[in-house]
């Protein structure tokens, strides 16, 4: 069963990043119309997607022919091609798609991707790397960025307050880290924490801070 999305879904560009995001879209039960102008690829994936189009998208009449200008969102997965990437932004935003998201490959190319009026600008190769950095060097077991500098991570409890009830660490007074979240090991879910919370050497914490405060927090020993 398709979940009724308002307005649909295409994702442009059938390689290893609109592939993957097909494939997820797919699984989250939205219907997606993928477009490549790649005969072979196309081929390829009319076995897997509903709906699969050849055509090339910097051709803004194509794009209305297959129905694009109706959608509410289209993600323009082209990586390789700056310029294809570019002039199909630039068709959608001649179409009035509402929500255009593209792929960026370079910083630059981002800045143009933006200039031209692509709303939402994603980095995929820049923000894996930067995400594994802080992976690699601290001892966080996972770390999501929200912009502005703040950022939430999962890790172990830090040494320092194992044994320590909430109340006595106070968190935010001294690390600035407010706590989400605490998972005993053998507990599936998170749960809220309250003041007479005793932290355990197994649990797993999911914090917020800057970026900053979190490094920080992470390297206590
Ligand atoms: P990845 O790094 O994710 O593998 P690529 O940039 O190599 O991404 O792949 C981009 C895909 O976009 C390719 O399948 C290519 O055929 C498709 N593509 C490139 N230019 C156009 C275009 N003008 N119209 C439609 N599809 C295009």
């Amino acid at each position: 069963d398709r979940k009724p999305d308002s307005g649909g879904i295409a994702v442009i560009g059938l390689g290893r990043f609109g592939a993957r995001l097909t494939d997820s879209l797919n699984a989250l039960n939205y219907q997606v119309l993928a477009i490549d102008r790649d005969p072979q690829k196309v081929q390829k994936w009319s076995a897997r997607v509903d709906q699969v189009a050849q055509a090339d998208s910097t051709d803004e009449d194509a794009l209305r022919q297959l129905g694009v200008a109706d959608l509410n969102r289209v993600v323009v997965a082209i990586g390789a091609s700056v310029e294809a990437s570019v002039l199909t932004v630039l068709a959608l935003v001649e179409l009035g798609v509402p929500q255009i998201w593209a792929r960026a490959t370079s910083v630059q190319h981002s800045k143009i991707l933006a200039a031209v009026g692509a709303q939402h600008v994603i980095f995929p190769e820049a923000e894996a790397g930067e995400r594994l950095a802080h992976l690699i060097v601290t001892r966080l077991l996972d770390f999501v960025e929200l912009g502005d500098a703040f950022a939430i991570a999962k890790l172990r409890v830090p040494e320092p307050l194992v044994g320590q009830a909430m109340s006595e660490t106070r968190l935010l007074d001294r690390y600035g880290i407010r706590l989400i979240g605490l998972k005993r090991s053998t507990e599936q879910r998170f749960r809220y924490v309250t003041d007479g919370v005793e932290l355990s050497r197994d649990d797993i914490l999911i914090i917020e801070g800057t970026i900053e405060q979190v490094q920080g927090f992470a390297s206590l020993s």
